[in-house]
């Protein structure tokens, strides 16, 4: 039987890529939520000088993050006021920008843009990069589907280091308009510099603006390990998250040659274990590029994080433009979908709580396990 299910709909944007009609974005910028490549650049061909949107909604609230491909078969067209999404002339379904959040228009005290500092995730998840920086790049081992510096080269949209007290300025205004429930909070750090400890003012001046004891969300560090961990929990943060992009060992070596030098695999899943301890069972995630590895290895991981305690945040990837995965194709939609039920499925036996307080379904537009455990009854 064919599958017309949201997630299907889903990997198939995702794997497809985009494109729109002119009219569709006329109001992306003012009324509905822009891309600010606060990070990486997911769309399968840069933009600059177009306001294209971050992410849409389907008629069941299933966030899709916007990947523009001017070649894709899919476009989202205005008609009569309202949009729609194409497959060629024949139309899916009915679709929604997401709303621009106030702040996006307002200044810090220090007279910074605070879309320059936090943005919006899908429908409510303030993400923070804190240093947009990546030792691994000078040396040409950076993993091989990051583009991290050319969106920074391509966009320079956002501040590539923020001050503390201006990052909880961001946080005390985007809470007080209702939009957000959570953050993620990732960065890097230079030499010289304790990341730990960046991160522990960063979060004293987020709970101080917005009176959090423990703040809602997530922290993805550079991998995290020893003595490091437990001050990260007492940073006030409810959940860690460890970067480990791909299960199979081998297969992690070759893509991601610089980090694998410095956290090897078994490194990763002893922080995961001692983080499981100290932030509790559900607080901690794996987090993965899906697509660049085998269904067994990947299901393989998803086995293990979840018989540790640990949940698993899986990107789904595609070949983003300026990474050395250029040009590359993605695995078939039905193969995301096949593989990421199999793996909800896997999580729902874990009894693993999901951390829906930390991280959730409306948080991720290029996060496929969400929406498969939403499928299950799990929000
Ligand atoms: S560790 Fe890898 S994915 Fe992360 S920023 Fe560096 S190169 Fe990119």
């Amino acid at each position: 039987m064919k599958d017309t299910g949201s997630i299907k709909l889903k990997a198939t944007l995702l794997v497809e890529g985009i494109n729109y009609e002119e009219e569709a974005v006329e109001e992306v910028g003012s009324t509905y939520k822009e891309q600010n490549h606060g990070l990486f650049g997911w769309d399968f061909e840069n933009h600059t000088g177009l306001l294209l949107p971050d992410d849409l909604c389907l008629p069941d609230g299933t966030v899709v993050q916007f990947r523009f491909n001017s070649g894709s078969p899919y476009c989202v067209k205005k008609i009569n006021n309202d949009l729609f999404l194409f497959h060629g002339e024949e139309e899916t379904c009915r679709v929604e920008w997401i709303k621009r959040p106030e702040f996006y228009t307002s200044y810090t005290s220090n007279g910074n843009e605070m879309i320059k500092i936090g943005q919006v995730g899908g429908e409510d998840c303030l993400f923070y990069c804190y240093n947009n920086y990546c030792s691994h790049f000078s040396h040409n081992k950076e993993c091989l589907f990051c583009n991290l510096v050319s969106t920074s080269k391509t966009y320079n949209s956002v501040l590539k280091k923020k001050d503390y007290h201006d990052i909880g300025e961001v946080a005390a205004a985007a809470w007080a308009e209702g939009m957000v429930n959570h953050i993620l909070l990732t960065g890097g750090c230079f030499k010289g510099e304790k990341e730990v400890e960046i991160v522990s003012a960063i979060m004293a001046s987020i709970k101080k603006h917005t009176g959090f004891d423990r703040v809602p969300g997530t922290i993805l560090p550079s991998p995290a390990r020893g003595d490091d961990l437990l001050r990260y929990f007492e940073t006030g943060i409810q959940a860690i998250g460890f970067s480990m992009e791909i299960w199979d060992d081998r297969l992690y070596n070759a893509m991601c040659p610089g980090k694998a030098e410095t956290t090897s695999h078994n490194e990763f899943l002893n922080s995961i274990k001692t983080a499981v301890k100290i932030f509790g069972a559900g607080n901690v995630y794996g987090v993965f590029v899906m697509g660049l590895e085998p269904r067994d290895t990947f299901l393989e991981g998803i086995n293990v994080l979840y018989g540790e305690g640990a949940n698993v945040v899986p990107f789904v990837w595609s070949p983003n433009p300026g990474s050395r995965l250029e040009g590359h194709r993605a695995p078939s939609p039905d193969w995301y979908t096949d593989v990421i039920r199999e793996a909800a499925g896997i999580a729902c036996e874990s009894g693993v709580p999901p951390g829906t307080e930390n991280h959730c379904y409306r948080c991720d537009g290029n996060n496929l396990l969400h929406d498969a455990l939403k499928e299950k009854g799990i929000v």
